[in-house]
């Protein structure tokens, strides 16, 4: 591993943070722990912590020492100096007289002595930081430490490696223990410059930022060099089909068969979203014939536990002649995973005061031979999170085979890491969004109610795909909702197009649940004159585009097995004919009672379908000269015209939105039309 620091950049930061008022030290702090930060072989996802012993001037203005250390809910990666609040490190180092300490008192007494009492809660291995003496003091996960780390043998291979240049310190579970520990090994020989504790990690210390920064790199490196040494030949591949089933078809059978009935609501599920990873090295991995005992045995470091769980799902590899077998197989693993987590959580909670209340039971990685991994998660973002540590965890087990065996923590060690309360926290206890793990897919993506529809999904917490034939504006709308929403081309009267963008949407989030349908054009003319062509070119459209993407959607909703919700938008013109207006209303009537036709095939497998009947909404359908047109013809203001309903109240796009937002959420509602048209008797349903 390469050392990334350049006396320049280092220097730039401290004249950047100097304007800012921030110290030196605190400048040089926050510098290299983005160095740190930035390397996914360093620090994962929050993981890993760095401080600096300086001092600071407090409300009163008396100057004090303080232990400026890494807060929780910062990354190192773009951390900034308000990520590291100061802590009065004399009250810290108190604390070494006692004997025991609670988690709870530790936080307690971190925050009591925190400069601002606004700032976030200081680490958890804060103590460790506070009794080992150097100035700088870096901490992370280091993949090739692991390796070595996470052997049967891991203190005298480290003693190998490191000679007496880093102390080693037994496995114990972050808190004023491993604190204690940990100053204990220093104080045993001081001229070390870090300790590997064993599986778990690295800390290496320094006079100054670059010296323990750069004996992060050097002991990294030590590592890695041992790790090139001597390799033995690993994952002897296993048997597998001669033909391995595309992702797309194999994500929503792995979706479905992880997702819960929810317990409370009849009809509610309690779904993830999926994130899929391959490469040579992770099909080396899943394709091993040792699978089984390599990927089973826990976390390479405790703090995975949260994101990940102790344990991945194994699947077989799919047969892409046989998903039926695949299919069969795959819920039958979800299964004995979710009663084994059952059982873990029994076994180790039995006897315990106070009770710990149980997680989900649903795995957060799955290994699929012949394909790849996936991680999953109640949203993208978390299940990319649960991927990324997957995928860290395949290069350390890797390495770490090749020079010996790897070896987890037991059992009981990783359940109070993924039961303390401390790391419970780190997850937030934000409450979940209704259509939070449920994945929507929107045609006409790109026009004014699919960007209405997608914006309010997203906002209630649904994953978005934006179909459009306007690549180029969907991609535009997809990247202004961010927070994972994708835009792609989809052409829904070519039947290849849609296939294909569906299967885009299941290789993306793993599956489908809300199908918003909504792409669709005006014709016009007088249908005793009409053009067949012009008639038949509205069919293609606004009926068959309809069904099109229903049929898709429907294909993955089967395969998931946990229902799902069509919504189609149909016009007014489908219950109440406009003069000359036949060539568009034609199609939109059939497509209303295509949504019948849904409800009626596939209520029993729990899929919903319904229409919303609109009326007059400014969009591509309703363009400002079709407005003023109107209007004028009327000898209307475009104002009257557009309220020109019952309400007199203009309906937007947002209103159509809603009426889409509630029927996804009506779980007990399907075949149902709802009117957002201001108010029309003649268009009202009898
Ligand atoms: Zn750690």
């Amino acid at each position: 591993m390469k050392s990334r620091w350049r006396n320049e950049e280092a220097e730039a930061m401290v004249t950047r943070y100097a304007q800012q008022g921030v110290g030196r030290d605190l400048a040089l702090r926050v510098y290299t722990s983005r160095l740190l930060g930035q390397d996914p072989l360093l620090v994962l996802h929050g993981g890993g912590n760095t401080s600096v012993k300086s001092s600071a001037k407090d409300l009163a203005g008396d100057e004090v020492e303080v232990l400026c250390v890494k807060g929780s809910g910062w990354d190192l990666g773009d951390i900034e100096p308000a990520g590291l609040p100061a802590v009065r490190l004399k009250p810290l180092l108190k604390l070494r007289l006692r004997d025991k300490l609670s988690d709870e008192d530790m936080v307690r007494y971190q925050r009591a002595n925190l400069l601002d009492p606004g700032a976030p809660n200081p680490s958890v291995e804060t103590l460790l930081h506070a009794f080992l003496p150097q100035k700088y003091v870096d901490h992370t996960h280091s993949t090739a430490v692991l390796s070595i780390a996470d052997q049967p043998d891991a203190a005298a291979l480290c003693a190998e490696i490191y000679g007496r240049r880093l102390g080693i310190v037994p496995y114990i579970m972050p808190g004023f223990a491993l604190a204690k520990k940990a100053a204990e090994v220093y104080e045993a020989d001081p001229s070390v410059e870090g300790l590997v504790l064993v599986k778990h990690g690295i800390f290496t210390f320094g006079v100054d930022a670059r010296e323990s920064y750069e004996r992060m790199i050097a002991a990294v490196t030590r590592a890695e060099e041992r790790l090139a040494k001597d390799r033995k030949r690993i994952f002897a591949a296993t048997a597998l089909p001669a033909s391995i089933a595309p992702l797309h078809a194999v994500a929503p059978i792995l979706r479905g068969a992880c997702s819960e009935p929810d317990a409370k609501i009849e009809g509610a599920w309690r779904r993830l979203v999926l994130d899929f990873r391959s490469s040579p090295e992770i099909l080396a991995y899943v394709n091993g014939a040792e699978l089984e005992r390599y990927a089973q045995q826990g976390v390479v470091t405790p703090d995975h536990t949260i994101r990940t769980k102790n344990v991945p799902l194994i699947l077989p590899a799919p047969d892409a002649y046989d998903l039926g077998a695949f299919r069969t197989a795959t819920r039958a693993a979800a299964q004995s995973f979710i009663a084994a987590y059952h059982a873990y959580f029994r076994r180790n909670n039995a006897g315990r005061d106070p009770q710990k209340r149980e997680l989900d039971p649903l795995p957060r990685v799955a290994l699929v031979p012949g394909l790849g991994l996936f991680g999953l998660g109640r949203s993208k973002k978390d299940a990319a999170i649960a991927a990324d540590i997957a995928e860290n965890t395949v290069l350390t087990i890797a390495d770490a085979e090749a020079i010996g065996r790897f070896e987890a923590l037991a059992e009981a060690e990783l359940f109070e890491m993924e039961y303390w309360s401390l790391e419970q926290a780190k997850l937030g206890s934000v409450a979940e969004k209704p259509l939070a793990g449920q994945i929507a897919a929107i045609t006409g993506g790109a026009g004014a109610i699919g960007a209405a529809c997608a914006a309010l999904l997203k906002a209630n917490g649904a994953e978005i795909a934006l179909l459009d034939l306007d690549e180029g504006k969907a991609r535009e709308i997809a990247r202004r909702l961010g927070g994972g929403a994708i835009g792609f081309a989809c052409d829904v009267t070519d039947g290849a197009s849609v296939r294909q963008a569906f299967e885009k949407i299941a290789a993306h989030f793993g599956g489908l649940d809300i199908l918003v349908s909504n792409a669709g054009a005006a014709w016009q003319g007088r249908i005793g004159e009409v053009d067949e062509a012009i008639l038949r070119q509205s069919f293609e459209l606004n009926f068959f585009g309809h069904q099109r993407v229903a049929q898709e959607a429907v294909k993955i909703m089967l395969a998931q097995g946990t229902g799902g919700c069509l919504l189609f938008n149909v016009s007014k013109q489908a219950i109440n004919p406009g003069p000359a207006f036949g060539p568009y209303g034609l199609p939109k009537a059939a497509t209303l009672f295509l949504s019948r036709q849904y409800a009626l095939d596939y209520g029993k497998d729990g899929i919903r379908s319904n229409a919303v009947n609109a009326d007059r909404i400014r969009s591509g359908l309703l363009t400002p000269e079709m407005i003023a047109a109107r209007a004028g013809a009327r000898g209307l203001s475009e104002q009257d015209y557009m309220a020109g309903n019952l309400l007199s109240r203009e309906v937007t796009a947002e209103d159509v939105a809603q009426a889409f937002l509630h029927q996804a959420l009506a779980l007990k509602t399907t075949a149902d039309v709802t009117t957002v048209d201001g108010g029309n008797i003649a268009a009202s349903l009898r």
